[in-house]
């Protein structure tokens, strides 16, 4: 049977010696959350993830959600009852605007909460998930009236929400959706057509589902800018508020998939069913970026969480199977074989994740604190810039924290031997289950594309070029710190590398744009192993000073030393072979002809 257990002093170390999160108390929210109310927050989340979630997560996989003949949904057993729990503990709104009942604490304080959530329930945790990314949208794009009438009801919990993109005939390029809008003269719209993979589309948890949909209001113009975003509640709402009639919107059929079988994937059919404009007529992909943006850094976590738990569970069958003896002398001479952690190469799968996972924290949190500048900040200036690294690093959270969330759920499986591939241990679903998040919210390719495509030269690359000065700037700081010179040296180099390809792309991609495509994907990892690489001199910083003072526990600061070393001996110099790939450019690639595949 797999376990779990909340990271929490990791992620206390991250926030407070790492990040000095307290720096930022002069923003709105963070003087709410001292250092006593995060530590007390984050162990109540951690008991939440491990009594609540956690225990439901084979219980979800096995049974999985049962749509009936009426259309309804039946979730797993016991999902209903957790979901209350959930609702009732008030963490729904933890990050969100007090004025809609939300507590407005930090969004990095939500994101630590939403990692041990989703590691212990990915499924489970999907249906909050979505709500709050609706909310985001809604709170962002909005009407007064849609505010008040939405916001305070998901802020409970007692209405949940989805997002609407995918169609059967489009799900990367958008441009070509068909479901249409029509305006009845009332500022109301009737929306027909059909959405599939709908994540959370009908379930039995909530009493209303807030559908937010993309669709294209008749006479528009063809393409991306003639999407709208509109409010589909399932339910009608009274002028009381209350919840009326049923809409024209139901759940056709649910999808038999992979994984994550806790979470109902829905086909989704619209037939006249009435809803609100929200934002501006044709600019719907944009006020559906703001659930986008966060639900991309939500897949992310994603990512970061089953990797963490496959980890987790991997230590402790590596240290209790024995098999062989140590390479370098019998280690357990009282048993019969020595334990599987004594050999390197099982080392070397446990070390290439831990490594990976505990910077992967730091970096989405470090990443959630930009965010909680961008939003809260009166400094406009400061607001802009942090805005525009969130941005940059978005694609690089999503697509580099689920293509390795997801191998190193591979590696962990592969430290059981043949019982990996045997359901009873769960390392089947964790590989299941984090697949997922390589696809959803945007192809990883996707996400790649973009980081090249698009945001590399936003602003004339404003926001690229605060990347490279961070982390550039703490090399230069700390050139004289001999305890950090093995570290900032390698970091160094990784930087090094990252902007020869970013100077390689701008040499060579803007004549031949397939250059840009065929060298995105390695980019993208390259600057991930770059902020990694950061986060590791940032938290072997932090550690060294710790140990300096001598206070708190000394083997996991050593650990942490030892970690970060690992990391830049067996990771870090990947940088090299990405360069080198990215610098061949798209010739080979695209060397033979398509009828000839
Ligand atoms: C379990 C599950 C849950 C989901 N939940 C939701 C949800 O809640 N709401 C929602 O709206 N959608 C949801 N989706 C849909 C998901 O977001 C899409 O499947 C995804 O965006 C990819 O779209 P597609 O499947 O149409 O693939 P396609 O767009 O057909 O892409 C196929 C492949 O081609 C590549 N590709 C496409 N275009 C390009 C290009 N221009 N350049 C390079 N490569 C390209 C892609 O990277 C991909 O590998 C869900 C899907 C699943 C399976």
């Amino acid at each position: 049977m797999p376990s779990y257990s909340a990271p929490i002093d990791d992620t206390l170390f991250i926030l407070n010696d790492v990040l000095k999160y307290e720096r930022f108390n002069n923003l709105p929210g963070f003087a709410d959350a001292s250092p006593d109310i995060v530590e007390a927050v984050l162990r109540e989340a951690g008991r939440v993830a491990e009594e609540v979630f956690f225990p439901l997560n084979q219980v979800g996989d096995q049974e999985g959600c049962i749509r009936h003949d009426d259309g309804s949904v039946t979730t797993p057993k016991g999902f209903k009852e957790a979901f209350s729990q959930y609702k009732e503990g008030g963490w729904m709104g933890l990050g969100f605007d007090p004025e809609y009942g939300g507590q407005g604490l930090p969004y990095v304080l939500h994101t630590a909460v939403s990692e041990y959530l989703s590691s212990a329930n990915m499924a489970f945790a999907m249906y909050p998930g979505l709500t709050q990314g609706a909310m985001a949208a809604i709170h962002v794009h909005g009407t007064d009236e849609q505010k008040q009438t939405y916001l305070p009801k998901m802020v409970e919990g007692i209405w949940t929400g989805t997002m609407n993109l995918t169609e059967p005939h489009c799900g990367t390029d958008l441009g070509l959706l068909r479901t249409k809008a029509v305006p009845q003269g009332d500022g109301t719209f009737k929306i027909t057509g059909q959405k599939i993979f709908i994540s959370a589309g009908e379930h039995d948890m909530s009493d209303n589902i807030i559908h937010l949909v993309l669709a294209r209001i008749e006479g528009a113009p063809e393409g991306v800018k003639g999407i709208s975003l509109f409010i589909v509640p399932k339910f009608a709402i009274n002028e009381d508020g209350s919840v009326g009639d049923t809409n024209g919107v139901s759940c056709g059929s649910i999808e038999e998939k992979m994984g994550i079988h806790g979470n109902s994937t829905c086909v989704m059919n619209y037939d006249d069913a009435v809803g609100t404009l929200v934002g501006e007529e044709h600019k719907g992909l944009k006020a559906m970026f703001i659930m986008m943006n966060e639900a991309r850094l939500g897949v992310g976590l994603q990512g970061l969480a089953i990797s963490e738990i496959a980890y987790q569970n991997a230590v402790i069958y590596a240290k209790d199977r024995i098999q062989g003896r140590s390479l370098s002398g019998v280690k357990h001479a009282d048993k019969k074989a020595d334990p599987i952690i004594v050999h390197p190469d099982v080392r070397r799968n446990l070390m290439t994740i831990r490594s990976f996972n505990e910077a992967g924290r730091a970096f989405i949190l470090w990443a959630a604190l930009k965010s909680d500048v961008a939003h809260r900040s009166e400094d406009k200036e400061e607001a802009a810039l942090s805005e525009e690294m969130m941005g940059l690093l978005t694609p690089v959270i999503k697509g580099v924290l689920t293509d390795k969330g997801f191998e190193h759920t591979v590696m962990a499986q592969q430290m059981y031997g043949g019982h990996g591939y045997i359901e009873e241990w769960g390392m089947s679903q964790y590989v299941r289950d984090a697949r997922i998040a390589m696809i959803y919210e945007g192809a990883n390719g996707i996400q790649a594309l973009d980081l090249v495509g698009r945001k590399l030269g936003m602003n004339g690359g404003r926001g690229v070029q605060a990347f490279f000065k961070e982390v550039g700037d703490f090399c230069q700081d700390n050139r004289e710190d001999e305890n950090l010179a093995f570290f900032t040296k390698h970091l160094k180099k990784g930087l090094n590398d990252l902007q020869s390809a970013t100077m390689w792309f701008v040499q060579n991609a803007m004549a031949k744009p397939d250059n840009a495509g065929a060298g995105s994907h390695d980019y993208m990892h390259m600057f991930g192993l770059v902020a990694l690489g950061y986060m590791w001199a940032l938290q072997t910083k932090a550690a060294q000073e710790k140990l300096a003072e001598g206070t708190g526990d000394k083997q996991y600061f050593d650990n942490k030393i030892a970690t970060s070393r690992f990391f830049f001996d067996r990771v870090m110099p990947e940088t090299s072979a990405h360069l080198a790939r990215i610098s061949t450019g798209a010739d080979s690639m695209m060397a033979i002809p398509e009828d000839a595949f």
